[in-house]
This record gives C-alpha cells, structure tokens and sequence, in this order.
C-alpha cells in the first residue's frame, strides 16, 4: 500500500523524458475538440526548443498532461492562442491561476504571457474579474506576488509575433469561418527545423503557403458520415473544419516529412456512428500517400536531429 501511493506520488516524474540541452521536441498535450472525454483532452500542444517551452493553445486538461510531461506549469515562457472558441481557452485559468501557486509543480516567477487574436485581452480582464476573490485572497493570505498573477497580453497580426534565442513564431491567418476571424495557426522555427500546427481551420491556401518546407505538420480533422451531414447542425460544423481528403491534399503540397493528425472532430449521434479514425486515415490515403500517423495524448517527436523521431510512447 505505501508503495503504491509513492509510485502515485511520483507519477510525473516518472513519465519525464529528460529534455537534452539542444533538444527540439514537440508533444501532443491534448488531441481532442469540445467532447469531454477521457481519450483525448482539449487542445494544447507543447514545443520545447532552444530553452523555450512554449505552448500552444490551452484546453481541457493541458494543466495535468503537462505534469505528466515533466514540465512544471510556471515553467510555460509563453502561451499562444489559436482562436477565443472555448475548447481551445477553457484550460486557460487554471494554467494561468495554479502555475501562481508555490508548489513544485507551479513555480511561475513573472507574468503571464500570451499572445493572440484580437479579443484576447478581454479574456484576460474578464478571467480577472471572475477570479477577483481567488487572486485578492491569495495575495493577502498567503503572500503571493501581485505580478506573477499580472499577465502581458500581446493581440496579434499574421507574421513573426516572437522570436527570441532563435526561435521564431509565426502565426498564420487561416480559415475558421466567416463569423470566426480571425483564427491562427502557428509556425515554429528553430535551428533549421520546424514544426506548423493548423489551428481550426478549413481547407487553407495560406497555412498551405506558410507550411511549406516544415519538417512537422500537426492539422486538424473533421468527419461524419453522409448521413449525418443531411442533418443542418452538423453540416455547419463541418464547414469549419479541413475533412480527411482535403487535409490530405494539404498534406501532399506542403510535403512534410510527417503529418499528423490532432483536434479530432468525429461527429455522430446514438443511431447515427461516428467516422472511426481508420476511416480518417484511410480517406486522407484517396489524396496523400506520405508519412502520416493519428495523434493521440502525448505522442511526442524530437525534430533536432539528422531526421525527425517519434519518442517512446508512455502511459496515459
Ligand atoms: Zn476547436
Ligand atoms: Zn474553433
């Protein structure tokens, strides 16, 4: 029993894979879209390059994976936010609150950073009037620095929006939607190599553009079947999102050495099945025959090197 409860105890610890010096790696925090489940938490993907952990996006969950990852959440340089929709926020506060906290898993020493689209600083000052008790109480109670609650909001335009000790973010404008501008995706440069992270999008000439030559494309997907589409709620969201054979036809133009799949949006109702994520693959194969793999939580690739590698996996 108590070697039970010390194996719990230093769980994330134990799922740490030590980051090397030079290292550029990039793990799949949460792969999921809106649906609550165990499988897949909301968006939220990590890179770590050239000293930076940076992440982007911070849905459901991103909190515990990124414990179970090793990496205390204050030790976040910088977050960067695709769109406002709240799958892709909703993890946000309590980024954001705990990694205030002393604790070891915590430890932030400076501000909140985050970049995004317009409306992100009204975010910001909502999250701060809504945990306007949480933050006055904490400060009074127990010490703890009015500027590390503080954040440095940055609302951005497509083009570089950071580059510090060599590493270069560029957002891209994409294609969320009429009524959902703007919406990014994200490019990061290091050392010669690079990975691009689609966002929500729907089939993009842009993120097309600005992907090209990335050694790591990490897209979303959206399916369901005809007989779902005939039905109008679930057309509409399927016209925000890149389906497997376009993402396909993206992944064949911009030619990475892998393509991977995350945000998955599956859609189905109790008598109607969702698309299985066989089926994504094998309708993404109709237009693209290159490297391809279906994320999942904490899939994690080292890009620093001659070639890039897909880390051991490690339990969930
Ligand atoms: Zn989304
Ligand atoms: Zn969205």
């Amino acid at each position: 029993m108590a070697l039970l409860a010390l194996a719990a105890l230093s769980f994330p610890a134990a799922m740490a894979q030590p980051l090397a010096a030079d290292e550029f790696r990039v793990t799949l925090l949460g792969t999921g879209s809106p649906a609550p489940i165990i499988k897949r938490f909301g968006p939220g993907v990590l890179v770590q390059a050239g000293g930076k952990t940076l992440l982007i996006d911070s849905g459901r969950g991103v909190t515990q994976r990124l414990l179970q990852v090793g990496v205390p959440l204050g030790k976040v340089d910088a977050l960067f936010l695709t769109h406002l929709h709240s799958d892709h926020v909703v993890g946000l506060p309590d980024l954001w609150l705990t990694g205030w906290l002393q604790a070891s898993y915590a430890q932030r020493k400076g501000p909140f950073v985050v970049y995004g689209p317009v409306g992100t600083q009204s975010l910001m000052d909502g999250l701060a009037l809504a945990y306007a008790w949480d933050i006055r109480a904490r400060i009074a109670d127990q010490g703890l620095k009015p500027e590390v609650i503080a954040t440095v909001v940055t609302e951005i335009k497509p083009g570089v929006v950071y580059d510090r000790g060599g590493v270069k973010v560029t957002a891209i404008e994409v294609d969320h939607g009429e009524k959902l501008k703007p919406a990014f995706g994200y490019r990061i440069d290091h050392a010669g190599r690079s990975v691009t992270i689609s966002g929500d999008t729907r089939f993009s000439e842009n993120l097309i553009e600005h992907a090209k030559g990335t050694d790591l494309l990490i897209h979303q997907v959206a399916a369901a079947s005809d007989e779902l589409l005939k039905l109008p709620a679930f057309k509409v969201i399927l016209a925000h999102h890149t389906q497997p054979e376009e993402a396909g036809t993206v992944f064949s133009r911009v030619q990475p050495q892998l393509a991977v799949y995350y945000h998955f949006v599956l859609l189905g109702t109790p008598t109607i099945p969702a698309v299985t994520e066989q089926q994504v693959f094998d309708m993404t194969r109709k237009t693209y025959n290159g490297p391809l793999l279906i994320g999942e939580d904490l899939m994690a690739f080292r890009l620093d090197g001659d070639k890039l590698v897909q880390l051991p996996p490690r339990e969930r």
